[in-house]
């Protein structure tokens, strides 16, 4: 006996009620039947959904503040933050006349997240000085391929305030607006 939970094994021989195994097969069908009057674990998602923590970190989205403009200075910092070396990113300066577009004088012209390598930690959104990432109530859909995986500026950047208040709003969630 190596520890002390060890059970020995039973080697009585089988009664006859036990050899006709229908004793043991009714108390498995018995089973069976209680589960069917218990609350179900499962549901027929994607007709249905749970409801997600309040605190539960999801698909990140690439924000703008309230006149629609980006956020996002490319500083790297949520790059650096990340454990998983998820993130990348290329930065750019703005030009005269963009400053609709861009918030602050250097923006990210590319910005890419690998689904597959993230944790959702949520490192990037505390990482970031001006609130230009944060992780949603959402979460990335299935896909077949790595390539679906990776998500890219268009995919994160959340709709725009002003041209698609609709969608923008539905986007943000609980998170409160702040820029
Ligand atoms: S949630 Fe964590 S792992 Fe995912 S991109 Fe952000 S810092 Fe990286
Ligand atoms: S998301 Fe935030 S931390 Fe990351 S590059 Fe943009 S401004 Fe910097």
């Amino acid at each position: 006996m190596l520890t002390q939970r060890a059970k020995e094994v039973d080697r009585k021989p089988m009664t006859f009620l036990e050899s006709i195994y229908l004793w043991n097969i009714m108390k498995g069908m018995g089973i069976t039947i209680s589960h069917l009057f218990k609350k179900k674990a499962t549901i027929n998602y994607p007709e249905q959904t749970r409801t997600f923590s309040k605190v539960f970190r999801g698909l990140h989205v690439l924000n703008r503040d309230e006149e629609g403009r980006e956020n996002c200075t490319a500083c790297g910092l949520c790059a650096v933050a990340c454990p998983a070396e998820a993130i990348t990113m290329e930065g750019a300066e703005r030009l005269p006349g963009e400053e609709h577009l861009y918030r602050e004088e250097k923006y990210a012209a590319k910005y890419e997240i690998n689904m597959l390598r993230c944790i959702f930690c949520g490192l990037c959104e505390e990482a970031c000085p001006k609130d230009a990432i944060y992780l949603s109530q959402t979460f990335a859909p299935a896909n077949y391929g790595r390539k679906g995986f990776i998500y890219k500026k268009d995919d994160l950047l959340i709709p725009h305030p002003i041209e698609n208040k609709e969608a923008y709003e539905a986007a943000l969630g609980d998170k409160p607006a702040k820029n």
